[in-house]
């Protein structure tokens, strides 16, 4: 016992838990080597004072609240890697992390359950098993420590914070770091859209031109959440999930080779409101949004949204309001149930009624967003308990949990709701007086994994089910395009642009799928 309590063993033990996570594959080698580097000097360090010091309360204070902190980091890590295969270092996980709210929070943590009680109960059996080890023989033997050994901790310890990258894995860094930055951006953001307002008469702005040949065009783009094609009855999926959509599948074109611009909703729309790319991925920051060119080109210009992230800071925030008219539907508190995708059709049905010769109407859904089962109501619930049918029976033979399928319903549900939400989304225009003179888009930001692959359902950007999205388009005159072409979203801007019949520098034919014959 009093072995451990060296300064030594007590880093050596440390390590070896981390090497336990992973051995698992919780971590990988070098998010492992980071926070061995930075953790097991911190704690040698600690332990090396607290001996040289001959046992002071506050330094033993310090070391438990510093230990603690080093497993709460470990457990964290573990589980970005664990639920989504990825890391901290990736700025869209903090912005996640600071940019959520309540109801955002409380969906996370319903949709990921099991995994957080998993990582939870580790960091406890964990970091009181390791307390329980090293502080204990304390009390029995306080012996003194030399000089030359203090300083060989201190020599590690600043060897170990030496390199950036590695320093910013020690917890008690990067927290207060990535805070900062997320500050940082979000002041860039305000900066930007004060910058973006006075570019609006500039260069590239003056150059933009209507060319349409009548003073009328109304175009819809529909943008849907997590909703994968793989789901989807209309592309062969084995349960009727989009009923109403497949009837009328003849008047539309339904594109089959789609992919997201990006795995998730942010740099998703930061590409396809823009022309950034993913070989450009800053372009957003300075070339102007759709909705800019749309409103320079004599556009009045909508976005209706009954999705939360648009009514936060952030970009999505920012396109959303340089429309003329905002509409937030979800005014979602500490629940997220209730605001249904439907909630946008009073303000959709008024934006079709506007007297305005021109509009673009984006609308923005919640789609297959998780948690699923907030996504629909009750009369939705379609395929709850469904563990004989061909879908659910493939997926328990091939071992998947009982709860995993019980997500994979959840879904199925959400997409069937979706289907309804889409086809009145269409319906209403066909019926309105815009249909003579307007086009219909609707694709989801990105699709989801529902448990294709293991167990895992959310965002998944190793899953091709996370990529492969469905598109759908009807308009007054259906152009006679290929719709098997395989096309990435983040040239959507262009497409969107020609439905405009918008004539910028932002506009590239090559990019707009309804040229591609
Ligand atoms: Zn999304």
């Amino acid at each position: 016992m009093q072995l451990f309590a060296k300064p030594l063993s007590a880093s050596l033990l440390f390590a070896s838990m981390v090497f336990f996570y992973y051995g698992i594959d919780w971590l990988n080698y070098a998010r492992a080597g980071k926070l061995i580097l930075t953790g097991a000097p911190t704690i040698g360090l600690l332990l090396a004072l607290f001996y040289r010091r001959q046992s002071s309360r506050w330094l033993i204070t310090l070391y438990v609240l510093v230990t603690i902190v080093l497993f709460a980091n470990l457990s964290f890590q573990a589980g970005l890697r664990d639920i989504f295969g990825v890391e901290q270092d990736e700025m869209m996980i903090m912005k996640s992390i600071f940019g959520t709210d309540a109801q955002e929070s409380y969906e996370f943590v319903l949709q990921y359950k099991p995994y957080l009680l998993k990582h939870l109960l580790l960091f406890l059996v964990l970091s009181s098993s390791f307390l329980f080890l090293t502080i204990r023989p304390m009390n029995r033997s306080v012996t003194s420590i030399s000089n030359k050994i203090l300083l060989v901790w201190i020599a590690l310890f600043i060897t170990g914070h030496l390199d950036k990258s590695i320093r910013k894995s020690n917890p008690l860094v990067f927290f207060p770091y990535f805070y900062m930055e997320y500050r940082q951006e979000l002041n860039e953001l305000h900066a930007l859209t004060d910058i973006l307002k006075k570019n609006l008469d500039s260069n590239t702005l003056s150059q933009v031109k209507y060319t349409g040949e009548h003073r009328r065009n109304t175009v819809v783009w529909v943008i849907g959440e997590s909703s994968t094609k793989y789901n989807w009855s209309l592309y062969g999926y084995e349960r009727d999930t989009t009923p109403m959509i497949k009837r009328i599948e003849k008047s539309l074109l339904v594109f089959h080779e789609i992919t997201a611009a990006a795995p998730i909703t942010i740099p998703a729309f930061e590409k396809m409101m823009t022309q950034a790319d993913k070989a450009h991925p800053d372009l957003w920051k300075k070339t102007p949004s759709i909705i800019q060119l749309a409103k320079q080109a004599g556009y009045h210009t909508y976005w209706i949204s009954n999705h939360t992230t648009d009514a936060h800071s952030g970009i999505t925030y920012i396109f959303a309001h340089q429309a003329d008219d905002v509409v937030m539907t979800n005014k979602g508190k500490a629940r997220g149930e209730g605001s249904y995708d439907e909630s946008v059709f009073p303000a959709y049905q008024k934006a079709l009624r506007d007297p305005y010769e021109k509009k673009l109407i984006i609308v923005h859904l919640l789609g297959s967003h998780p948690a699923y089962n907030f996504r629909y109501p009750k009369s939705y619930a379609i395929f709850t308990g469904t563990y004989d049918d061909a879908v659910a029976k493939t997926l328990l033979d091939r071992g998947r949990a009982k709860w995993a399928v019980t997500f994979r319903n959840l879904y199925d549900n959400s997409i069937r709701y979706g289907d309804y939400v889409r086809y009145t989304l269409l319906s209403l225009l066909q019926q309105s007086r815009e249909s003579s003179h307007a086009s219909w888009l609707y694709h989801p930001d990105h699709g989801e994994d529902v448990c294709h692959h293991n167990n895992f359902s959310g965002h998944n950007p190793q899953a091709k089910e996370q990529w492969e999205i469905p598109m759908l388009f009807w308009a007054s005159k259906i152009p006679k395009i290929d719709t098997t072409q395989s096309y990435d979203l983040e040239n959507i801007g262009s497409s969107i642009l020609g439905l405009l019949k918008i004539d910028a520098r932002s506009y590239h034919a090559e990019k707009d799928i309804f040229l591609r014959r």
